[in-house]
């Protein structure tokens, strides 16, 4: 395994690009749009020109039951 390799891990999970999630009522169709450098408040609409919602996710965290305590009883 190479370095350069484990700085590209590295710098991927350093680096986490905020991710929202919007949510058309309507169609109940959803899109995720990722936010960085440029911050303006943009409402996406849906295929059928509806205004889409945020929702909040929180990608990643998920509370799944036992798998979460493994590390304590090896
Ligand atoms: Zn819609």
């Amino acid at each position: 395994m190479s370095l350069l390799i484990i700085e590209n891990l590295l710098i991927k999970e350093t680096t986490k690009i905020p991710i929202y999630e919007y949510t058309c009522m309507e169609c109940d169709e959803d899109t995720e749009i990722t936010r960085g450098f440029n911050d303006q408040e943009e409402v996406p609409s849906c295929t059928n020109g509806h205004k889409m919602v945020r929702s909040y996710t929180a990608p990643g965290i998920q509370f799944k039951g036992s798998g979460f305590y493994k590390t304590d009883n090896g």
